[in-house]
């Protein structure tokens, strides 16, 4: 049985910071709940107070300014999917929003519940990281941004205090001629979480790769930026054997995060040809 809580419907950002520093760490945010509530049930989380942020407008909106993107953290992933602000600046996002779950899931699970759960296979984190992605953290000591992937402690565990709140994800919007691409493996079509994400942004000039970035989802503790694998490819040509010794990056990284493991024999070509396939993807959309 779920132990009892109070549950609290702040209206304005102040209102859920001033309950979030009263509740003194006994209190958890509840957004679509596709995550706290199974953690409800199982007994891993039993908050005195639940602090339900889903009616505070702020935190509800998708906004342009300034060259930047910024998204509230309450904005669920049907929101994402078919955002147009989303789809033309920030495609690689709305096409991971568009993967994620069921209808029912999507309609309810939101950008802020999905990086503050910190799962290594949350679907928006990869393409998040690629965007460059800023997390506006708030709460009654101040607001403070912090680079998305600072925000990981490890699986399933952030650096947010317990009375923050993530108010809103922004980064600046992709340039029109660049590439773009998220694909991910899954055990089936619906309902089932990635087994392994990948997340590709880069852009061409005079047929080399240039201002590339990688992550990856599910392979390694939190999701990464696969660095080496970038440094590689800037100045490379776009061929095959390009996309070949840079997929090698890849796996080297994943191995050098994660460890040799029994699963490893699998994981390592399978992450190369997703990475490759990431690539092409990319490469057959429209700049
Ligand atoms: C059947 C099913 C399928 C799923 N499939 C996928 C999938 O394919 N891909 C995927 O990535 N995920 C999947 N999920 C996981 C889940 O739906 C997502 O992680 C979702 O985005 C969580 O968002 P939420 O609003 O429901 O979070 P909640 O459950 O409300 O919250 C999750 C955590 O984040 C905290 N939190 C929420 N918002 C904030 C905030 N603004 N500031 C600070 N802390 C906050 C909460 O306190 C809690 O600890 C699935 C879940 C289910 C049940």
């Amino acid at each position: 049985m779920i132990p009892p809580f109070e549950y609290k419907i702040p209206k304005t950002i102040e209102e859920a910071c001033d309950l979030l520093w009263q509740a003194e760490g006994k209190s958890k945010i509840i957004a679509g709940g596709t995550d706290l509530v199974i953690g409800l049930r199982n007994g891993d989380q039993s908050p005195q107070v639940i602090i339900d942020i889903t009616r505070i407008e702020e935190l509800r909106k998708i906004g342009e300014m300034n060259g930047v993107l910024s998204i509230g953290a309450a904005i669920t992933h049907s929101e994402l999917a078919s955002s147009s602000w989303v789809k033309k600046y920030g495609k690689v996002l709305s096409d991971a929003a568009s993967e994620i779950g069921s209808p029912q899931v999507r309609n309810l699970g939101t950008i802020g519940g999905n990086i503050i759960n910190a799962s290594p296979a949350a679907d928006t984190i990869p393409p998040l990281m690629v965007l460059n992605a800023m997390g506006r953290v708030v709460s009654k000591e101040g607001e403070r941004q912090v680079p998305l992937y600072q925000l990981f402690k490890g699986p399933y565990e952030t650096n947010l205090k317990p009375y923050e709140l993530l108010t809103q994800v922004i980064f600046l919007k992709l340039p029109s001629d660049m590439r773009s691409s998220f694909v991910r493996l899954a055990r089936r079509e619906a309902m089932a979480i990635a087994r392994m994400s990948v997340a590709v942004v880069f852009q061409i000039e005079r047929g080399k790769i240039e201002d590339i970035r990688i992550a990856v989802g599910s392979v390694t503790p939190t999701p990464q930026r696969m660095l080496e694998a970038e440094t590689f490819l800037k100045g490379k040509p776009l061929d095959e054997a390009s996309f070949q010794k840079a997929s090698h990056k890849v796996s080297e990284k994943m191995i050098s995060q994660s460890g040799i493991r029994p699963t490893t024999s699998y994981k390592k070509p399978v992450v190369e040809a997703l990475f490759i396939r990431a690539m092409r993807k990319a490469l057959e959309e429209q700049a």
